[in-house]
Parts: structure tokens; sequence; C-alpha cells
């Protein structure tokens, strides 16, 4: 099999999303937004019918921040088509991106069925958080055309998205991926080992971590935890990263610290104790009315909403 069917991403017109959540929907309307015709599918037609509410509701924010022209709203939509069956879905694709439940066995089993239905030159890639590419890749027949790519939620903000090589991914599919995102204004970062949790996730993991361990040892509250990481290291990281703050403050600073510190951070191998109390209490956060904090006076859709006018303001910035 040639892997070198798109000599270039605009040869990449016809796009099947499948799984229309929190992520399926804003990866569709992304690459609406740039021209390509997309077709979002999903198991549950409640779910299918609510990503293209959020859609709707997302593209009118993008209105409202001057982020499109009002006038491109319907355009825009009508480049995206809900469609019930998986098989219809990925027909004619000449690419597949599935966000469907972040579960091993439910990912191995949908690429199954569009392994099947897609054409089989279609380049294929999952959006998970952090499962082994290579892995998921198993199930399909031509796993040099598959690889990850790793959309952050609100997937239509924010900048990034991970491309990750599996063993098996070819080179060209990689390249041809990493051009589509920039031809969507994205910014690819290209992840050439298939370590589980990729690059972003790894890093922010460490930290949540960390944070729930100082939460559960009242080392300070929830409210100033998050205070000190926004007006702190998270105030800078856009601009910085890492490697340059390091580099700017001094690697024998980095040294000094790293000595007499990293025995006391939490590196357990276990959630942590708090993630755990709060499952079984069933305090899942923002979507049960609690979890690290009390939400219940709070409509989760006006904070999404807020959450992304705020985004788009320091995306603004991001992009100058
Ligand atoms: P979600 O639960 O909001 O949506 C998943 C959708 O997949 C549901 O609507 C469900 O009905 C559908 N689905 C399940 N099985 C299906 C099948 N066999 N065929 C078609 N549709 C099916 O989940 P999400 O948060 O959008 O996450 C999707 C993927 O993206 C996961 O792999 C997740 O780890 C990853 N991800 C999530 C986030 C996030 O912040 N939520 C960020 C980055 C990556």
């Amino acid at each position: 099999m040639d892997v070198h069917k798109f000599d270039s991403h605009e040869e990449i017109e016809r796009i099947a999303v499948v799984g229309s959540g929190t992520m399926g929907f804003g990866i569709a309307l992304t690459y609406a937004r740039y021209g390509r015709t997309v077709r979002l599918v999903d198991a549950d037609p409640e779910a299918l019918a609510e990503g293209m509410r959020s859609i709707e509701t997302s593209l009118q924010t993008l209105a409202d921040t001057d982020q499109i022209d009002e006038a491109e709203i319907d355009e825009i939509t009508s480049r995206i088509e809900p469609v019930d069956e998986l098989t219809e879905a990925v027909a004619d694709a000449d690419l597949v991106t599935e966000a469907v439940t972040e579960d091993m066995d439910v990912k191995r089993a949908v690429f199954e069925e569009i392994d099947a239905a897609a054409p089989a030159t279609a380049l294929l890639t999952t959006n998970t958080s952090g499962l082994s590419i290579t892995e998921i890749a198993e199930a399909v027949s031509n796993p040099e055309r598959f690889a990850g790519t790793h959309w952050f939620n609100p997937a239509h903000i924010t900048p990034l998205v991970e491309v990750i090589k599996g063993e098996a991914t070819a080179d060209e599919t990689a390249d041809v991926l990493v051009e589509l995102l920039d031809a969507v204004e994205k910014t690819p970062v290209r992840v050439e080992k298939d370590v589980l949790g990729f690059i972003g996730n790894r890093i922010q993991m460490a930290m949540i971590y960390e944070a729930f361990s100082l939460l559960d040892a009242g080392v300070a509250s929830a409210e100033d935890i998050d205070r000190a990481v926004k007006a702190g290291f998270g105030f800078r990281l856009p601009s910085m990263g890492i490697f340059e703050k390091v580099d700017q403050s001094g690697i024998d600073v980095q040294y000094a610290i790293e000595e007499y510190l990293m025995p006391e951070l939490d590196r357990g191998t276990d959630p942590n104790p708090v993630v755990t109390r709060l499952v079984e209490q069933g305090d899942l956060g923002l979507k049960t009315g609690k979890g690290v904090y009390d939400w219940s006076d709070d409509s989760p859709s006006e904070i999404y909403d807020e959450r992304d006018r705020q985004l788009l303001e320091q995306l603004r910035m991001f992009e100058s």
C-alpha cells in the first residue's frame, strides 16, 4: 500500500469525526471552519444532537468575539453533516478522527468498524488522551496510515494538537497531518515516540497529582492552590514554556532545587486519595454539581461559555 496517497493536506477534503461529545464537536467545527466537509457521527442520537447544538453555540461565541463573521456561521454549519451510521459517515472519508470514550477496548472495536467501512487509503487518527497509539492501531489493516491527533479542550479554541506516531506510523502520515493542522490554524507538535500520556498529559498530570497531594496534606486551600498556579508559574507558561524559563533562571538554580526537593514530591503510583474519595462519593465536578468545589448554583453551559470567551481573549494575545 502506497502511503503517499496525500501529497498535500489540500487533498484531505472529506473528514469524518466519530464521537460528538466534549471533543468531537470542536474538532468537527474546526475542520469545517477551514473549508473541509465534515461528517459527524455518534452511537447515541441525543449526543449527536447535543454536539450539533454545541457547534451552533460555539460558532455564535466565535462571531461575538470577532473570530469569524456572522455570515460565516451558516456557511460553516452547512459543511457539517450529522450522520447516524458510522459506515455511512466514513464511507468516502479522506481522514477519520475518532473521539469516543477513553477505553482501549471501545476504541479498538470502533476502529475495526472504521477499518471495514472507510476507503483503504484514508488516514485514521485517534484523539485519545494518552493510550498507546501502537496498541489502538493493531485494530486496523494499514497502521502506517494511523496516528494520534490529540486536541486539547476546548478543541475549537486551544491551539495545540499533538501528532503522535505509533510504532508503525509512516513519516508521511505524520507529515501530512502536521500540514493539515497548520492549515486549520492549530499549533501541531510532533511526538516521535509513543509514550502513554504523550507530552501534554504527562506534564499536566504530574502537576495535578502534586496539587491534590498538597490539598490532601492541608498545605493550602483549593482556592489558594489555584490562585498560586494562575498568578505564578501559570501566568508565565504561555510565553516561556518550561525550558526557556529554566535557561533564564539558570540550570545551576534548577540543579540546587532538584537536589533537595525531588525526594519530597509525591511519587505515588495510585490515584490520589482525594480523587478516589470524590469518585466514590459521585462528586465528579461541574457535571454533578460538586467536585473539589461546589458548583451546585452554577449552570455548566454558562460556565463553559464564560471560559470560552476568556480563552478567546487569551488566544488573541497568544497569536499576536
Ligand atoms: P465524551 O464522553 O464527551 O464523548 C464521547 C462520545 O463518544 C459520546 O457522545 C459517546 O456517545 C460516543 N461514543 C461512544 N462509543 C461510540 C461508538 N462506538 N461509536 C460512536 N460514538 C461512540 O468524551 P470526550 O471528552 O469528548 O472524549 C473523547 C476522547 O477525547 C477520549 O479519548 C478522551 O480521552 C479524549 N480527550 C478528551 C479531552 C477532554 O477534556 N474531555 C481532552 C483531550 C482528549
